[in-house]
């Protein structure tokens, strides 16, 4: 991705050099912890608490108590994120006025080990997440190192994949599919609860690939191979390829965000089109 020099978003809030502000220290959370996390198809999750809960025995996951240190001067990883943030609220600005609609743009916030947020305790093991309540997606970056190093997913476009995903829970909450969803949850089987999960989680997949669409558009800065850095994080991160890796076999009543197939499969078709009518995963008979 030819990504340098393009304008930085002013939604970025950087609280990795604060010790947190919040009482929680700069926790650092293991590989093998967040490996556990992603056993339980939590990555990306739109219901990530609940898991955490289970990791930690009640939110317990920070480890060290002190101020994190603060962030390198210079830090292109901060500043990469920055600018597919700001692409991303041009695209959907634009993709909303045509719906007469109004974006208004998710805050990112960049921690390190565990943030507080309006949905609770967040913890870098649970990966990026976004919460509606605060209309925040929550990034610790030490993720896209495990992506690229324990996942196989590496390479800028597969993290720009990652957050153009949580820009799409974040269309989801403004557009109230994630308010129909939630209610629709309640009160469901575990199983039934989760294939709606599912379905969520293959729409913000569609809505990612229709931001690269327009994306790619107007910038043109996608590079030989980026599509496929982002089909190839889309495999790596589905539910069967993480719990094969993970247990050696497959759950499907547990998939919360879908197969490898089915994640690829909806981003393209979001990123063939551009168009958002055709992420339509809440209607769809096949996934
Ligand atoms: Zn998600």
């Amino acid at each position: 991705m030819k990504w340098e020099g393009y304008r930085q978003s002013s939604n970025v809030e950087d609280r990795r050099g604060s010790g947190s502000g919040f009482g929680l220290g700069g926790g650092r959370i293991s590989a093998g912890a967040i490996v556990i996390a992603l056993i339980g198809g939590l990555l990306f999750g739109i219901d990530p608490f609940t898991m955490l809960s289970v990791i930690t025995g009640g939110g317990s996951m920070v480890q060290e108590q002190g101020p994190a240190p603060a962030a390198p001067p210079g830090d292109m990883q901060a500043v990469f994120v920055s600018t597919v943030l700001a692409d991303t609220e041009d695209v959907w600005t634009g993709l909303m006025k045509q719906e007469n609609k109004t974006y208004e743009p998710p805050k990112l916030v960049l921690f390190r080990g565990a943030a507080l947020t309006a949905c609770g305790q967040g913890s870098a093991a649970m990966g990026p997440f976004y919460c509606p309540e605060d209309q925040r997606i929550y990034i610790d970056l030490n993720f896209f190192n495990t992506m690229a190093n324990q996942l196989g997913a590496g390479g800028d476009f597969a993290q720009a994949y990652v957050i153009s995903h949580e820009v799409g829970h974040h269309v989801q909450n403004l557009l109230g599919i994630s308010d129909r969803v939630n209610a629709a949850r309640a009160g469901l089987p575990r199983s039934q609860a989760n294939s709606l999960s599912v379905r969520v989680e293959l729409q913000a997949d569609c809505l990612a690939g229709v931001w690269a669409y327009h994306s790619q558009r107007s910038k043109g800065w996608l590079e030989q191979g980026d599509i496929e850095e982002a089909m190839n994080a889309a495999t790596q991160i589905g539910d069967d390829t993480l719990q094969r890796r993970t247990r050696g076999t497959i759950v499907p009543e547990s998939f919360t965000h879908g197969t490898s197939a089915q994640r690829t499969g909806w981003f393209k078709r979001g990123l063939q089109t551009g168009n958002m009518t055709d992420c339509n995963t809440l209607g769809s008979e096949k996934l």
